[in-house]
Formats: C-alpha cells, sequence, structure tokens
C-alpha cells in the first residue's frame, strides 16, 4: 500500500492536529490514544512514512528501527507499566482492522488485559 501523506497520524506530525504529546525524539513521536480504550493507551510511531512493520523494517535505516523500540520502552517505563505489565499491539492491514495506514504500536496497561486474542 502506498503511504497517503493526509493520513491523520502524518497531520500530527506535520502540527496540523493536536495530540498528547508524552515522547518525542529524531525518529520517534508517542502520544496518548484518542479514544483509550484502557487506563494508559499511548501510541508510538515511527516520523516517516511507513503503513506497516512489514514496510518499516525493510526500508527503515537501523537508527529509527532503534529509535522506535527504544521509545516503546521508555514509554513504558515512564508511564509506570513495567512493573504490573503491558501490551504492545501493531494492528497491520484488513486482517487486523488497521484504521490509521500510518505504522503505530498501542501500548495498552493500567488493568488486567485479559488473554491475547478472544476466541472465536
Ligand atoms: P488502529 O485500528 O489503526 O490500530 O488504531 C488507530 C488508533 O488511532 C485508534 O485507537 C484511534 O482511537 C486512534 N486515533 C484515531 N484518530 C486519532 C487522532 O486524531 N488522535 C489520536 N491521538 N488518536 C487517534
Amino acid at each position: 500500500m502506498a503511504y497517503d501523506p493526509n493520513n491523520i497520524f502524518a497531520k500530527i506530525l506535520r502540527g496540523e492536529v493536536p495530540s498528547k504529546k508524552v515522547h518525542e525524539d529524531e525518529h520517534t513521536l508517542a502520544f496518548h490514544d484518542i479514544n483509550p480504550l484502557t487506563p494508559s493507551h499511548i501510541l508510538v510511531i515511527p516520523k516517516g512514512p511507513y503503513v506497516s512493520f512489514d514496510d518499516f523494517s525493510e526500508k527503515a535505516s537501523d537508527a529509527e528501527i532503534a529509535a522506535f523500540t527504544r521509545a516503546i520502552g521508555k514509554v513504558a517505563r515512564d508511564h509506570g507499566l513495567a512493573g504490573d505489565g503491558y501490551r504492545i499491539l501493531a494492528n497491520i492491514g484488513e486482517n487486523a482492522h488497521q484504521e490509521v495506514p500510518h505504522l503505530h504500536v498501542h501500548i495498552f496497561g493500567g488493568k488486567r488485559l485479559g488473554r491475547m486474542l478472544p476466541k472465536e
């Protein structure tokens, strides 16, 4: 899928749409999800134009990949989630119901999260 520069996270990155930022570095931005599903629900995104994890892992530089990985762990630590635990999740494509076509990892925490996926 080609990257759509008008997706909502691209607008957040350009400062055209506000966000509640919790972390920013050269390659990565993290902010609160607008519609939190858990007491802590934070999104971590690379600043580069990547739609999916497969896209990112193929095209991003080592510095971008390192920054993204480190940011996810830092946000979890900074929000006190490392002790009791948390979940990281990235929805990719249609089967996973990805709504925003800019790679993002959800960090869920602050309550018991149950098992990984509901059984069908
Ligand atoms: P997806 O289903 O693509 O994995 O999740 C997209 C997430 O982006 C959803 O949890 C949704 O609440 C969040 N989201 C959508 N629009 C905005 C926005 O404008 N600001 C913020 N902070 N989050 C958004």
